[in-house]
């Protein structure tokens, strides 16, 4: 499986020819032109690489990446800032960011930055395996068999959850409190809901040993694998 890098860059002279030679070196490329569109784009399918360029037209740079981070705490975040702009980097590296690279740059130089930090990623990688279905928490992606499950950030939550306790009850408030707020308080029909949607994609998966969840009404939940 490939790195996914998401672009966050709104020159075209720029972020062109950055994408075409990620997408050359073997990286699924994203590209968002501005802030909004990026944390949209990070939210729907989450990247383990953010290349993020400070001077946005629609919102400021340092809040996306702020932002981003908050969303994804295993990405690498390589910001672009002006040259000798150091403030830039200092509040950058302060929102978030690992690493940044300075306007002008050489690609070959972004390129080393990137591999950096997806080498630190790989080093803290986690996998979690329940049946066929294998659960990468470090890259947020989960694979039935080859193929790539499509879960929504929540769903992903809990399917790792899940995942690090096979076989076992999870009550209802221990999910709460730890994928939602640690404040909760009152209905937890959210927690079903996102329940359901796991359980039915996890369904669709045709492999023979697949993991399914079982509910124990007033309880909680279990993830067995059949
Ligand atoms: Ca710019």
């Amino acid at each position: 499986m490939s790195a996914r890098v998401l672009v966050v860059e709104d020159d075209d002279a720029i972020g062109a020819p950055l994408a075409r030679t990620l997408e050359h070196q073997g990286y699924e490329v994203q590209w968002a032109h501005e802030g909004r569109e990026a944390l949209t784009t990070a939210k729907t399918r989450p990247p383990q690489l953010v290349i993020l360029d400070l001077g946005l037209p629609d919102v400021d740079g340092v809040d996306v990446c702020r932002e981003l981070r908050a969303m994804l705490p295993y990405a690498g975040i390589v910001i672009l800032t002006a040259r000798h702009d150091e403030v830039d980097v200092v509040v950058g590296l302060d929102a978030g960011a690992n690493d940044y690279v300075t306007k002008p740059f050489r690609l070959a130089e972004l390129l080393a930055r990137l591999r950096v930090q997806l080498r630190d990623n790989l080093s803290e990688a986690t996998e979690l395996r329940v049946g066929d279905v294998v659960v990468d928490v470090t890259a947020r992606r989960a694979f039935a068999a080859d193929t790539e499950l499509e879960l929504r950030p929540r769903e992903f939550d809990l399917l790792a959850l899940f995942a690090q306790e096979p076989g076992r009850v999870l009550t209802r408030e221990r999910i709460m409190t730890e994928l939602w707020d640690e404040h909760w308080y009152g209905s937890t029909k959210t927690l079903d809901v996102h329940v359901s949607a796991l359980r039915r994609k996890l369904a669709a998966d045709p492999s023979a040993r697949r993991p399914v969840i079982t509910g124990l009404r007033g309880v909680g939940y279990r993830l067995d694998v059949q």
